[in-house]
């Protein structure tokens, strides 16, 4: 939750999800965790299963981004939260449709 008040909400991007979101998705989309196994904490393996990196880099900046702050984006690669711009995916379901085809192929 954020403390910014935005003037214009309507204006205002949607938050894109982050690597995390998408690997928390696909976890449960590929059946290796059900809501009840889901772990506290995720782990290198765990992104591994789901073909997404735990570390990366910004595709703009050249930050060094880790899952819960690293974007996929549009491009195809990973973007900080300031580089992101509107290239960032609303939601981990259209993430994962559009990088992994949707598919539930591990
Ligand atoms: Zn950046």
């Amino acid at each position: 939750m954020s403390e910014r008040l935005s003037p214009d909400p309507e204006q205002a991007p949607a938050q894109p999800i982050a690597v995390l979101d998408l690997a928390k998705h696909r976890l449960v989309e590929l059946g290796i965790y059900t809501s009840e196994t889901f772990p506290e904490a995720l782990n290198g393996a765990d992104f591994e299963k789901v073909g997404l990196p735990i570390f990366g880099g910004c595709e703009v900046c050249m930050a060094s981004v880790a899952a819960y702050n690293a974007y996929p984006t549009q491009t195809g690669y990973l973007r900080c939260e300031d580089c992101t711009d509107d290239l960032g995916y609303a939601t981990a379901e259209e993430a994962n449709a559009a990088i992994f085809g949707g598919g539930d192929v591990a």
